[in-house]
């Protein structure tokens, strides 16, 4: 498989990201749970406007799963998802809100305050996992494809199986080094303190499911 590569400015952030040493790595799961609240909101909005759309509650929810064995933590949703186009477009490149704040002048800075005042977004994933592989199925599509990422040296999109429109992010969380603890974002006590920390105010319930072996 071809491995496509990031454009310039997202390669930077990513490798910034990366070799992190911000002590908030924790923030990526508000970055992931905002963009999956987004996503069910682009179902709800498109639903006010159409009539053969029926936004049915229930239907709508984010949910983790974290996995001590395997040691992926997966989120996932059932908003509106991404066609191949759209994981290219949104994930391949550096274009939203993120990158806006990205601006030359915090280049210098640490880390710290960019991450800080800025939502950096979806690649803030990588300050936990080594690998990020996101599974989605957009909304009218009966395809579905696979975008996965080591980081900086690209990512890869192939056609997979996936049976409800929406959308996985499978993290496999780093390993534990001298410095870093990376164990913390597994556990599901840890898990919950993050999503009261910082996304009390998600407007579509938050589930958890955590492997019990
Ligand atoms: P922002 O949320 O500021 O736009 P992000 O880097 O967080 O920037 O996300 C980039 C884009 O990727 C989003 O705008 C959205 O189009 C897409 N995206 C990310 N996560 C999801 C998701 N769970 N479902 C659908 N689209 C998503
Ligand atoms: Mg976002």
């Amino acid at each position: 498989m071809v491995k496509k590569e990031f454009k310039a400015e997202s390669k930077r952030l990513l490798e910034m990201m990366i070799n992190s040493i911000y002590t908030q790595r924790e923030i990526f799961l508000r970055e992931l749970i905002s963009n999956a609240s987004d996503a069910i909101d682009k179902i709800y909005y498109k639903a006010l406007s159409d009539d053969q759309l029926v936004f049915n509650k229930d239907d709508y929810y984010i949910k983790l799963a974290a996995d001590k064995a395997s040691r992926t933590l997966t989120i996932l949703d059932t908003g509106i998802g991404m066609t191949k186009e759209e994981l290219e477009n949104n994930l391949g490149v550096i274009a939203k809100s993120g990158s806006l704040a990205f601006k030359k002048e915090n280049e210098s800075k640490d880390g710290h305050n960019i991450i800080g005042q800025f939502g950096v977004g979806f690649y803030s994933a990588f300050m936990v996992a080594d690998t990020v592989t996101v599974i989605s199925k957009a909304l009218g599509s009966d395809e579905a494809y696979k975008w996965e990422s080591q980081g900086a040296d690209g990512y890869t999109i192939e056609p997979c199986s996936k049976a409800s429109v929406g959308t996985e992010i499978i993290l496999k969380i780093k390993e534990n080094t001298e410095e870093d603890q990376y164990d913390e974002f597994l556990e599901e006590y840890r898990l919950k303190a993050i999503i009261k920390k910082y996304s009390d105010f998600i407007r579509y319930p938050i589930k958890m499911e955590v492997a019990v072996r």
